[in-house]
């Protein structure tokens, strides 16, 4: 009897060990439509010039599309606002610091990894399509029992987000994955250049390219009324006023971190708009509970985002 109480608080103290850190996800998918995930990030549009302005004058097409799904108005990089850190914070569920030049892996695995692996499924079911040729990082991680394993398909060109739109679409239609990620370069590189016009173009032009992912989503018969739309940035850009204002971005600063997520999808309500703060790293363990995936991590399950 002795013995067995003694195993037992050690198995409680493994187990408050293993569990003060990472949050348990339980997979709910089975209760769910979804059965695809588009995942849409558009690198580097400050809040300001998207949904922070109450006219949405450069972002239409999401602006109507909010009325099928769920705005996220408090949704924030907590990490470190580059590319690379920025994505891998949304496809892994970690704030990690990961050099931006594409010469570094993300230290924690991919929800893309977990999906293949969880579900045993061919690289073709998960896509990784991107206007920078660096991103192709995300498709891999330094996680030993992880690394060089359960891959996903990749298309990360440096290359105009026109496109990339292009490659995203004969993609999907081709191979009809059930994970996507599609990334669009535009405001970013406009941005850089001190293209103040470019940069608004270039919200403008992949606001539309929202519209069109959506609209083939819900005119494909494989994808309709069972895809989820997810739309978001890895980092916004300075603050008015502060450094470079919107010519770059990196640092801790409001114009940095405030980036949004607008959800679309069979089980989502519509019209809404969400207060409660959540972050990059509440993404993963979303898509992983739609997806039907164990998860373990730092994010939280979005909860208005499962049924
Ligand atoms: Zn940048
Ligand atoms: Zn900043």
């Amino acid at each position: 009897m002795k013995h067995f109480f003694l195993a037992q608080s050690i198995l409680f103290t493994l187990l408050a060990a293993c569990s003060s850190d990472k949050n348990y996800v339980k997979p709910l998918a089975s209760q769910m439509a979804t059965e695809n995930v588009v995942l849409v990030v558009i690198d580097g549009p400050r809040l300001s010039e998207t949904w922070g302005d109450s006219l949405r004058v450069n972002i239409p097409h999401q602006n109507k599309l909010s009325s099928q799904g769920v705005l996220f108005n408090n949704f924030m990089n907590d990490g470190v606002t580059f590319t690379l850190s920025g994505h891998s914070a949304i496809t892994t569920g970690y704030y990690d610091l990961v050099i931006n030049n594409g010469s570094e892996l993300p230290d924690q695995v991919s929800i893309f990894q977990r999906y293949l692996e969880a579900h045993r499924l061919p690289p073709t079911e998960a896509w990784i399509i991107t206007s920078k040729k660096k991103l192709a990082a995300l498709s891999d991680c330094k996680d030993l029992d992880w690394r060089g394993s359960y891959r996903p398909s990749i298309n990360t060109v440096d290359r105009e987000d026109e496109i990339t739109m292009q490659v995203a679409i004969d993609t999907i239609s081709t191979y009809k994955p059930s994970l996507t990620m599609i990334h669009f370069r535009g405001p970013d590189s406009r941005g850089h250049s001190n293209d103040w016009n470019g940069y608004i173009k270039a919200i403008q032009e992949t606001d539309f390219y929202v519209k069109q992912i959506w609209d083939y989503i819900q005119g494909d018969a494989h994808y309709r009324d069972k895809t989820t739309l997810l739309v978001t940035a890895d980092h916004g850009r300075h603050s008015s006023g502060i450094g470079s204002s919107f010519v770059g971005h990196g640092d801790s600063c409001d114009g940095c971190r405030q980036i949004s997520l607008l959800a679309i999808g069979p089980d989502l309500e519509k019209g809404v708009v969400v207060q409660k703060p959540y972050g990059q790293i509440d993404i993963a363990p979303t898509i992983a509970s739609m997806l039907n995936i164990d998860w373990a991590g730092e994010g939280n399950t979005i909860e208005e985002l499962i049924k």
